[in-house]
């Protein structure tokens, strides 16, 4: 049996003794290789770290949590920062991306141009940044399409691929004379309806850096989850019930929510009014822009999502149901507040991604003795959202065998997870945020 190292917050917390047994090639010639979790040690939180190779350090998302500061100043080990390079627009992966610009100011930073389209977008909704300081990060961003590779230093090479989480992210693939690496960000190997999904690479890796945001997030079969949700909202539509669908901007459902009407060009569904929450317009905007496939339904100009502003859209217009498609978070801003308690009002129906979201609508939508009400009329659709363990097993056991697994996140989690190899012949070591772990 291959040799299984947990290591947490310094503790080795192997499941059982081992005998050791090494991969074909533990150690290789060349420049030193390490990697530093900067954050992830918590259930779903930031993810940020550092690739080290010789002199070169590759930066990782940088990550935030909501109401941190990222550090990067990474103690002896922030070292020197190259290039940056980002999976996905999501506030936990680029949140702290004008931090880190500002801490390594000559650091070369690569996003797919989708990422960096909706990257924009997070950074403009949800920091306090001037239209200036946005420009000098819209100049900083360099688009890098999927499989382009670029040259981080002497025989360092990247490229992203496809990692099907949302569009435009990526995983990463590292090539270089002392192996390659791969570190997935989030990512799905299942068809997600408007995003490619990820394919696991056919070369050899030495490291496949991953992390554990997929506690408890087994993810439900996209096209199940979307059957479902499309045989309710028809149900609802032929009944002539007003609609919220409740989707993050970037969450999975808006994914979903996009592939709505073609189905109805189609005649697969019953028709209705779309409305959209004017927070959600941009990233909308985006992916009808970078989503080839919406483009090229046939009667692509008849169902344009309407833009709801300042008039609440009515419940029921010209006989048909209305479909508002509203951000949850949003739901303080007292417009899409009352579109969606009128909706519910009038016996609508909510549908929402997760108990999260679900919560969030109900203690933001409540209103007097009307909560209870609320709650009652939502459908939750679990469309599963980062890393689902089946994905990871899968990449894992698709490796060979000697591969350096490192997975930040909690000990408990990766130790559930690691169990789930009855004969490991992965090497999996769980890093302690800061902590500088040689591959
Ligand atoms: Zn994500
Ligand atoms: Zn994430």
């Amino acid at each position: 049996m291959a040799e299984i190292k947990l290591l947490f917050d310094g503790k080795d917390i192997s499941m059982r003794p081992t005998s050791v047994l090494r991969g074909p090639e533990t150690v290789r010639a060349g420049r030193p290789v390490s990697f530093v979790a900067l954050a992830g040690n918590h259930k779903v939180g930031r993810h940020s770290l550092v690739l080290r190779l010789g002199s070169h350090h590759l930066l990782v998302d940088p990550g935030l949590s909501s109401g941190e500061k990222i550090n990067f100043n990474g103690g002896r080990h922030g070292g020197n920062v190259d290039v940056m390079l980002l999976t996905h627009a999501h506030l936990d992966h680029v949140g702290a991306l004008p931090a880190a610009i500002k801490r390594y100011p000559n650091a070369r930073v690569y996003a797919t141009p989708e990422t960096k389209a909706l990257c924009l977008q997070m950074v403009r909704r949800k920091t306090s940044l001037s239209e200036h300081e946005i420009r000098y990060l819209e100049d900083k961003i360099q688009s890098l399409v999927y499989r382009r590779e670029m040259e981080v230093g002497r025989g360092i090479r990247f490229h992203f691929i496809p990692a099907g989480h949302i569009l435009g992210s990526a995983s990463i693939v590292v090539t270089s004379p002392e192996g390659n690496f791969l570190l997935t960000g989030d990512y799905s190997n299942e068809p997600r309806g408007v995003i490619p999904q990820f394919i696991s690479p056919d070369c050899d890796f030495r490291a496949v850096i991953s992390e554990t945001s997929f506690v408890g997030m087994e993810a439900t079969a996209f096209r199940r989850s979307f059957r479902r949700l499309v045989e309710k909202i028809g149900r609802a539509a032929e009944q002539h019930k007003p609609i919220v669908i409740a989707t993050d901007p970037l969450g999975v459902l808006q994914e979903a929510a996009m592939l709505l009407p073609p189905l109805q060009a189609k005649g697969l569904l019953p028709e209705f009014t779309y409305a959209i929450d004017p927070n959600l317009w941009e990233s909308f905007l985006t992916y009808r822009h970078y989503y080839r496939g919406l483009e090229q339904q046939p009667g692509q100009d008849h169902y344009l999502f309407t833009l709801a502003q300042s008039a609440r859209p009515p419940v029921i217009e010209n006989g048909l149901p209305y479909c508002y498609l509203v951000g949850p978070g949003n739901l303080n801003d007292n417009f899409p507040k009352t579109v969606v308690q009128d909706i519910l009002r009038a016996g609508g129906l909510l549908f929402a991604e997760d108990r999260y979201s679900l919560d969030l609508i109900a203690r933001r939508t409540s209103w007097d003795n009307g909560g209870e009400a609320v709650v009652d009329q939502i459908r939750q659709f679990d469309f599963g959202n980062h890393i689902s363990e089946v994905a990871l097993r899968w990449t894992i056991r698709n490796q060979q065998p000697g591969t350096a697994v490192l997975i930040h996140g909690t000990a408990a989690d990766i130790a559930r997870f690691v169990r789930t190899f009855p004969r490991p012949s992965q090497r999996f070591v769980v890093p302690r945020v800061g902590e500088e772990i040689a591959i």
